[in-house]
């Protein structure tokens, strides 16, 4: 198994960061030709998904959508203030798997893979493992 992971810097409170270059980077480092690629999200109010790479709209558009999905005004109990941050964190899920073929993401053509920030700015880890198979 190869094991990596990074750090990025979010700028936002809600935000999808492009992170694909990362794990195509790892994929690249790993040697692997065939296997799956585990890319995980530590933190409980991140997530790591993937949408649309093509049309940067889209992230917009998502971001858009979430603010208006997740109600703000709720009696939360929570005393950290950010129950939203963590029920969209839950919805989205802490990681994706992607099938490595002939040393490459099997990714759609439209596909990326992005970072879910939902408390920021801070700053964030996205570990990477690689499995050979
Ligand atoms: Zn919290």
């Amino acid at each position: 198994m190869y094991k990596t992971s990074f750090t990025l810097k979010t700028s936002s409170y809600l935000e999808l960061v492009d992170i694909q270059r990362q794990v195509d980077q790892a994929v690249s480092d790993c040697g692997i030709i065939d296997g799956i690629c585990h890319v995980y999200n530590p933190h409980t109010t991140g997530a790591i998904t993937i949408n649309e790479g093509a049309d940067p709209t889209v992230q917009t558009d998502i971001v858009m959508a979430l603010e208006g999905m997740i109600p703000f005004s709720l009696d939360y109990r929570h005393m950290e203030g950010n129950s939203p941050s963590h029920v969209l964190a839950s919805l989205f899920g802490t990681s994706e798997t992607i099938f490595v073929e002939n040393g490459q993401l099997l990714l759609g053509t439209w596909q990326k893979i992005y970072f879910c920030e939902f408390d920021g700015p801070r700053t964030r880890t996205v570990h990477v493992r690689v499995v050979a198979g």
